[in-house]
């Protein structure tokens, strides 16, 4: 099946490193060499296969029944392929990339989609809501195409979940060919579609967010959006982490800000917010410590005051970033004893709001609504070859 948007190639990083995998074809394949397209042998349905490193040559070695080849790049065919547990469809490349196998499926995007959506909504979320999912994880797929160095995208959070074919359902599916090659577009440009899982009922802009993959500057559809219906709830008050609250004990925070090297304190004095951005969120941090010096004439060791100045992101991540779930939070001094954050949301919060785009979707708007919302000034278009990235 082709796509009008085309193939791209998706790293399997649940399994890059081992040194075999086991691969089961769907029906009749063929086994080629990636590098000179040569085509190597003709396979069976249902034929199993075993991928090993050999880490002598640094090839991959294939073993089928009574049979075995070795090349750099290997690529399969056969239907859906059976892999370690998975299902994938289209091709299998593999090779051997640093201590193990690196294996990529190269897939047309729309079965990419399938693969996805499962990944990241569960089963039950609105059609609505998986169908303004499909549309933002396309435009996201394409315009971040060649996001890493040996494939396009990885198949964890950090890129998008890609589970391979099955898991998803009826609806996961229903959504993707619904939205068939649409895609989302700022005047001639695909949209940098980020999505997060809970924005905590205020969603940010772009130029408040450290991400590493995301693009220069602002973007007129990337800003804050309060995600609250006429009533005054939000439409991810259902989320289970809506809102949360940490306790930590002075004891506590201080050991874990003194393992991220951006946050090193030494003893623990305070923790100031400096500055909370538009849609509440912590974006400014000033820690205070005291740490030992030595004065080198004396040989006596004395407590000195720093002041480190530091981000909401810093903050959270050495904290935890499934502890601390967002930085749109508050946080409050408990006598000398610690420190309590009291925050909404969870993850990031730049585009789209996944629990409330189920929430607007259970409410009836249409995907088209959904996305209006959460990306402002953007569109909805088909992919042209025209406009292809
Ligand atoms: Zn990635
Ligand atoms: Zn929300």
């Amino acid at each position: 099946m082709s796509s009008p948007a085309g193939l791209l190639r998706i790293g399997l990083t649940r399994l890059s490193g081992r040194s075999a995998v086991s691969v089961k074809l769907g029906a009749a394949g063929v086994l080629a060499d990636a590098a000179t397209g040569e085509r190597v042998r003709t396979l069976a349905p249902g034929e199993s296969l075993r991928l090993a490193v050999d880490y002598n040559t640094g090839e991959v070695v294939v073993r089928g029944a009574g049979y075995s080849v070795r090349r750099q790049t290997v690529s399969l065919r056969g239907g859906v392929l059976q892999v370690e547990g998975r299902r994938y469809p289209d091709t299998l490349l593999c090779r051997v990339a640093g201590a193990g196998l690196q294996l990529v499926n190269q897939v047309d995007v729309e079965r990419y989609l399938e693969g996805v959506l499962p990944g990241e909504l569960p089963a039950w979320f609105g059609l609505e809501a998986q169908k303004a999912l499909a549309v933002c994880a396309r435009s996201y797929a394409l315009v971040q195409r060649g996001k890493h160095g040996d494939f396009d995208l990885c198949d964890r959070p950090h890129c998008q979940m890609y589970v391979g074919l099955g898991p998803g359902g009826a609806r996961a599916l229903a959504a993707v060919q619904a939205t068939r090659g649409l895609a989302l577009w700022s005047g001639e440009e695909l949209v940098y579609a980020f999505y997060s899982a809970d924005c905590g009922g205020v969603s940010t802009g772009l130029e408040e967010v450290p991400l590493t993959d995301k693009p220069p500057g602002t973007k007129p559809y990337l800003r804050v959006v309060r995600d609250r219906n006429p009533a005054g709830k939000d439409y991810c008050a259902g989320s289970p982490y809506h809102y949360w609250r940490v306790s930590l004990t002075r004891q506590a925070l201080q050991n874990r800000l003194n393992k991220d090297p951006e946050t090193r304190i030494g003893q623990l004095q305070s923790v100031e917010v400096r500055r909370v951005d538009a849609s509440g969120r912590v974006a400014d941090v000033v820690l205070r410590g005291r740490v030992a010096q030595r004065d080198p004439s004396t040989g006596a060791s004395s407590l000195i005051p720093v002041e480190k100045q530091t981000t909401g992101w810093a903050l959270r991540r050495a904290v935890g970033s499934l502890r601390l779930k967002s930085t749109r939070m508050r946080i409050e001094a408990v006598g000398s004893a610690g420190y309590r954050f009291i925050g909404s949301g969870f993850g990031h919060g730049l585009g789209l709001c996944q629990i409330g785009a189920d929430g607007r979707a259970k409410a009836g708007q249409s995907f088209q609504q959904i996305l209006a919302v959460y990306y402002p000034n953007a569109r909805v278009a088909p992919l042209s070859v025209a406009s292809q990235p």
